[in-house]
């Protein structure tokens, strides 16, 4: 190797300044750049732009190793310098093997689950030629309106804190250079998911309060996990820009939490600082994203285009632009691009869907669906029973690859169908409706088509009596509802929480037969329709379980896997009591401050945490043994399997701090959990430490802290369960 940048066997830092060194302002500039291979229909053409080193990334892109690996050697052979491209994209939720959705994993209360199924994902984007994911989101779900709540790990940042960073060790592992492994990217930096009326792209107004202490915490420890890059968000706070916003991408990301890779804006991002009524034009935009702290641009050219002439007029530093480039250079050391431009296409097939990854697919379903209630219909005999597996997402392979589907295919996904007929004899399956019914749309002079708000819905296929008929003549009926995949995620906001289409008075009608029904619900969200947990011997949350839906689901249906997941974000009773989220801050009228006059109960239907099992448990009192000999204070609990099967049972140990005069505090805290798996009439303790780790918080200018003083404590089955002690924190 004749050169620095070049030899393998010299720290990173130099072969940085090496390659830094030697490169334009023209192509300092492209290693800022980054394009959207699907903008040309054959990528092909962007090879001179490559070449001339004006390119350092693409996003999306087909999954072809060979196109792969022409488009890179244009950057390796025929650029001046060689530097590699780095290819990204949304691997969210898995690549060709899909896993449940981020809410349904977290739910699991099992982080290595979620680092073991991104190590998955990681190794067959890498076997794609992809050194780079746009994951984990660490965003907070607080709004169920908001479509974006499926890439979440929920409501909880202290459960967040933990399947954000195992999302980044299972992406990147020790060494984001081996070759299963790939760069991950947490988004959406900040506060994205505080959209006014959980409405995409809306405005954000977020006190520093709640940003260090509720949306922040996740980015910390993922970014402590070691994650490689950030993606700023959409979203302005109090009128910044998060693409522009030097408090948070320079003071707090870099200066707080020491982060050290680089930072890409989000899809057009830099360019909408305009529309925001923030920067003037392209300029403005690329000099105020640029020097706030983004390094990267994502498909727009505002920096590209006038940057260059902005340093040589001397209006902008050329330090600026170069500490940029140092840690995009920095990243692709760090992943091996340098020495492994080129990915092997032979070996591409044999990555993908492997059994080993299948497996572990249908043991996170297993694990992720949540058991919300149940009269003990379930689990259903596996003989002498005749079962009707009703509803729209019964058979539906697209349905159960989810909002993001990364590379999954519909045809690689085995449904509930297709497996409770293998399993179960005197099956009958009817469909009943569509998952939602089609918009009505119009046409326009110019041909193209819209969305027609006069029009009336239209009636789609409803097959009641076949439906009913099958109810009729069945002991039990299994139904398959939600709402579609494609009502969730990305600016898929919705106004109400129900069931999509004519599933509810398919649902009705089946109820209305009398059969015993257990529903099992496929969403991104929280849905909450009171006939269905009013009128279900038993429910399932499935969210969006990925390509081994049916195995995974049929196993707990079965009995053949013990239902164990929890609720990562609470169900509202309705959708008019959103945002709801358990930890809500203490008010000056707790009793009346979230009190509607017209529901007849308040709060919500299941709060975070709840999920139950095939058994029982009982939660003895909860005492604290005082710190003696150098050991904390420690809370603990016994808690005991009173049921007649083996089971997982989560003890959630929940906080309050009673007088906090930094600014009060929620009214629970999740800051510890034990799965604890017991056998009938086995018991356990679940303790924890009462350190100032178990209890602090952050101050507004993001120190942690741990006050002396009292707190509430509950060990508990869920959030807002059963009653506290006091504990004082000397
Ligand atoms: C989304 C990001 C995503 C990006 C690239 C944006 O619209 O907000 O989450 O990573 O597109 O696909």
């Amino acid at each position: 190797m004749s050169e620095i940048y070049q030899d393998p066997a010299m720290p990173v830092e130099n072969r940085v300044e090496d390659l830094l060194g030697r490169m334009t302002i023209a192509e300092k500039l492209g290693q800022l750049s980054q394009l959207f291979s699907g903008h040309k229909e054959n990528p092909e053409d962007y090879i001179p732009q490559i070449a001339g080193g004006r390119v350092s990334s693409f996003i999306w892109g087909k999954a072809d190793p060979a196109l792969r690996n022409r488009l890179q050697r244009a950057a390796v052979e025929s650029s001046r310098l060689g530097i590699p491209v780095i290819f990204g994209m949304d691997i969210i939720h898995g690549s060709r093997t899909t896993f449940p959705i981020a809410p349904a994993m977290a739910g699991a209360f099992e982080p290595e689950l979620l680092e073991r199924a991104q190590a998955v994902a990681a190794r067959e984007a890498r076997a794609e030629g992809l050194e780079w994911v746009f994951a984990p989101m660490c965003d907070l779900a607080r709004d169920a309106r908001w479509g974006r709540v499926a890439e979440t790990c929920g409501e909880d940042p202290y459960l967040s804190c933990l399947c954000n960073a195992a999302q980044v060790k299972g992406f990147q592992g020790a060494d984001a250079s081996a070759p299963d492994r790939v760069a991950a990217c947490l988004k959406h930096y900040v506060g994205y998911s505080a959209v006014a009326g959980g409405r995409d792209y809306n405005e954000v107004e977020l006190t520093e309060w709640t940003l260090r202490n509720s949306h922040l915490p996740s980015f910390r420890a993922a970014v402590r996990a070691g994650a490689l890059t950030v993606m700023s968000s959409f979203n302005a706070i109090g009128g910044v820009p998060a693409v522009a916003n030097h408090h948070t991408l320079t003071e707090i990301l870099r200066g707080d939490l020491g982060f050290e890779g680089f930072v890409v804006s989000d899809w057009n991002a830099v360019m909408e600082a305009v529309n925001w009524g923030y920067a003037k034009d392209a300029a403005d935009a690329a000099r105020l994203a640029l020097a706030a702290g983004n390094d990267m641009e994502m498909l727009t050219s505002a920096y590209i285009d006038t940057l260059a002439a902005q340093v040589e007029s001397g209006s902008f530093p050329l330090a600026v632009v170069e500490e940029a480039v140092r840690r995009v250079l920095r990243v692709k050391f760090q992943v091996g691009l340098f020495e492994r431009p080129y990915v092997d296409e032979a070996a591409f097939d044999a990555a993908i869907l492997r059994p080993d990854a299948l497996a572990l697919a249908r043991e996170c379903v297993a694990k992720s669906t949540v058991l919300v209630q149940n009269d003990g219909v379930l689990p259903l005999p596996k003989t002498g029973k005749k079962v009707a597996l009703i509803g729209p997402f019964a058979d539906d392979q697209r349905e159960m690859v989810g909002c993001w589907s990364g590379r999954g295919q519909a045809a690689d996904v085995v449904t509930l169908a297709a497996t409770l007929r293998q399993r179960l004899s005197g099956l009958t399956v009817v469909k009943g409706c569509d998952t939602s019914l089609s918009a009505p749309t119009k046409t326009l002079q110019d041909g193209s088509v819209v969305p027609d708000p006069d029009a009336a819905p239209l009636d789609n296929s409803l097959d009641l009596e076949g439906a009913v008929r099958a109810a009729q003549s069945a002991d039990v009926v299994v139904m398959a509802v939600g709402e579609p995949c494609g009502w969730t995620g990305e600016s898929r906001n919705r106004a109400f929480l129900s069931l999509s289409g004519n599933q509810q008075a398919l649902f009705d009608a089946v109820a209305a037969t009398g059969k015993p029904i257990v529903t099992v619900v496929f969403c991104g969200r929280p849905l909450s329709s009171s006939s269905v947990f009013e009128k279900s011997a038993a429910v399932l949350y499935a969210w969006q379980p990925g390509v081994q839906a049916g195995p995974g689901l049929a196993d707990l249906l079965l009995g053949d896997a013990s239902p164990s997941a929890r609720l990562s974000m609470s169900i509202p009773r309705e959708v008019s009591q959103s945002p709801l989220y358990y930890n809500y801050p203490l008010t000056g009228r707790p009793n009346t401050s979230c009190y509607y006059l017209d529901l007849p109960a308040q709060g919500a239907k299941f709060w975070f945490g709840h999920g139950l099992t095939y058994s029982t448990f009982e939660y003895g009192p909860v005492t604290i043994i005082p710190a003696a000999g150098g050991k904390p204070a420690e809370a603990v609990a016994t808690v005991t399997n009173t049921g007649e099967r083996d089971a997982v049972e989560t003890a959630q140990l929940y906080i309050r701090q009673l007088c906090c005069h930094e600014g009060g505090r929620p009214s629970q805290e999740l800051r510890g959990f034990r799965r604890l798996a017991l056998k009938p009439g086995e018991s356990a303790e679940a303790r924890f430490p009462l350190t100032g780790e178990t209890l602090g918080y952050f101050t507004r200018s993001g120190q942690w802290q741990a006050d002396p003083g009292d707190y509430h404590l509950w060990i508990s089955p869920a959030a807002h369960v059963g009653e506290p002690v006091k504990y004082l924190h000397a």
